[in-house]
């Protein structure tokens, strides 16, 4: 195994991964993962701010601006969402102007929107950040929240991750309040205690079959 000096973050050359060359390498990164967060909010020009600092190999500022009642709605245990008062678009993630082209930018207006939705997209992860490397293999899933025309990722609480089912219904669980940091990391979506998941089929083998390695060897982190 090589690894070209200088690199943050080596890959391994070779086609097919060696999860034990992995484990050897893995040493060498000093990404620690989400250690350290503070958050600062206040008001200006009559709107409330938020800004976040986050150590992630490095330190990283973010001044959320006029997205900040997102942020902000978060830390409450709320999904804030936006709704364009021409067209009646509701958007989640948030979006300050409205995206249809008719409606010449107009600002939206905040709309609480309710704790669940659809899955409409979703992957199974074989690898992920440091940080992340033991709830492997987990889903990320694109939801669509409420009404919402736009899909968010996170993270898909689900036991047999190849039971994901694309239009699924699901809820989103929140941290508890002193655990939420104001980011995506606060929430994430569980199956709709109404779902119950189809018989196996052979796609559904495939990815069971692709996370036996992963299983194994997050094991051995
Ligand atoms: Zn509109």
């Amino acid at each position: 195994m090589k690894k070209t000096s200088g690199d943050l973050h080596p890959t391994p050359f070779n086609k097919e991964f060696q999860w034990n060359a992995w484990k050897n390498i893995q040493k060498e990164i000093p990404e620690k993962g989400w250690v350290w967060q503070n958050i600062r909010t206040g008001k200006a020009g009559g709107a409330q701010w938020m800004e976040q600092q986050i150590y992630y190999d490095m330190l990283y500022t973010f001044r959320l601006g006029t997205l900040s009642p997102y942020a902000i709605g978060l830390l409450e245990g709320k999904l804030l969402g936006t709704k364009c008062p021409i067209c009646g678009d509701i958007t989640f993630p948030p979006r300050v102007n409205c995206w249809n082209l008719d409606c010449n930018l107009e600002k939206t207006t905040w709309v609480e929107m309710p704790k669940k939705g659809k899955l409409h997209a979703w992957t199974v992860c074989g690898f992920a950040a440091k940080s992340a490397l033991k709830k492997l293999p987990f889903v990320l899933a694109y939801v669509l929240v409420g009404d919402s025309k736009t899909a968010i990722a996170n993270i898909l609480h689900i036991k047999e991750p190849w039971h994901t089912e694309t239009n699924m219904p699901v809820i989103i669980k929140f941290a508890s309040k002193e655990d939420r940091v104001g980011n995506l990391i606060d929430f994430w979506f569980e199956p709709d205690s109404s779902w119950t998941s189809g018989p196996m089929t052979e796609e559904k083998e495939r990815i069971k079959l692709l996370c036996e390695p992963v299983y194994k060897w997050v094991k051995t982190l």
